[in-house]
């Protein structure tokens, strides 16, 4: 079947412990996609400008993601965000974003895009992501990712977003700021109410729970001790996590299906972090990915031996 993402393509500069680059190819579009080619066919719907060049596309083609719907603005400079991350991963200060082509952009998807059996709204502005939604009429599954920035400055266009898709993949903390609920269970049903029936909430290097109506399931992330740059974890989870559903596209999304695709989740985003930018999820293989997944299921599997308590 297909995927289609909706999202930033961007030019990043990362500063970590490790070192600083300052261009890699970025953007959540491009991490997901990265990541979702393992699974299916995956599209890119974004605007770049000309700083946007061979060597970005052929990053993009040598996993197979094709491109026909990246739209290339004359004149324009491709979005652009520098970050720095503290000693504490987990904390990251943005310095810079400039949207660039991003603002005065009007997504037309091609009728292969608009066909999608499995849509993914990365994190751009939410009337954009509605514009997408509205366009992919024969989606099976819809799922979205937002930021604090548009829960701050879009809150009410982000919640009219939020009741048209199937899935929500946010940060812990945005679950919590989203729906003013310090409590992350009280979050998470939060946002069920608005219509989803799937919430992913992201809890960085302490891995991911998954809330549905009826069920609640949770993952470490995988214990890769090479944290190098964790820029596009979130992307890449979502990346691997739809990308598990686009490739069952006859069983039913139920809360079996919604476990593994947790577990692939949870291992491409930790690939992701071992390099800066795109490295490592370019020079992954399919037999690294089924390595760390049967690891991932040996830790995180217990027998439930009976014991007389007292
Ligand atoms: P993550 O680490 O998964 O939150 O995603 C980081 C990626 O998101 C980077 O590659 C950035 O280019 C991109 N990004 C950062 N800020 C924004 C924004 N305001 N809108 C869209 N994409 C962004």
């Amino acid at each position: 079947m297909s995927l289609t993402v909706v999202g930033s393509i961007a030019f990043d500069a990362v500063e970590t412990q490790t070192g600083r680059r300052d261009r890699l190819l970025g953007g959540s579009a491009v991490h997901f996609a990265l990541a979702s080619s393992f699974f299916d066919e995956t599209r890119v719907v974004g605007p770049v400008g000309d700083d946007f060049g061979e060597d970005e596309y052929a990053a993009l083609h040598s996993r197979g993601v094709i491109t026909d719907d990246i739209e290339h603005v004359p004149g324009g400079k491709t979005f652009f965000w520098a970050g720095r991350y503290e000693r504490d991963v987990n904390v990251r200060h943005t310095l810079q974003t400039d949207l660039n082509v991003f603002e005065h952009f009007q997504p037309s998807l091609s009728e292969a895009s608009a066909a999608a059996d499995v849509v993914f709204l990365a994190n751009i502005q939410p009337d954009l992501q509605r514009e997408v939604r509205e366009q992919c009429t024969a989606a099976r599954f819809v799922g979205m990712d937002s930021m604090n920035l548009w829960i701050d400055i879009a809150h009410e266009s982000l919640v009219r977003t939020i009741r048209l898709v199937d899935g929500v993949i946010l940060n812990d903390g945005e679950l919590k700021q989203l729906t003013d609920e310090p409590n992350l269970v009280r979050a998470a049903r939060a946002v069920l109410d608005l219509g989803p029936r799937v919430v992913v909430a992201k809890q960085g290097e302490y891995g991911s729970a998954l809330f549905t109506r009826d069920g609640y399931f949770a993952l470490p992330a995988y214990p890769t001790p090479d944290v190098v740059d964790p820029t596009g974890a979130g992307d890449t989870f979502a990346g691997g996590f739809m990308g598990y559903l686009a490739a069952h596209p006859d069983e039913e999304v139920d809360e079996a299906l919604l476990r593994r695709a947790m577990a692939y989740g949870t291992v491409l985003a930790s690939f992701n972090v071992e390099a800066f930018g795109p490295e490592r999820m370019l020079s992954l293989s399919r037999e690294e990915i089924a390595a760390r997944v049967a690891e991932l299921h040996r830790s995180t599997s217990f027998d439930d031996a009976p014991v007389a308590l007292r």
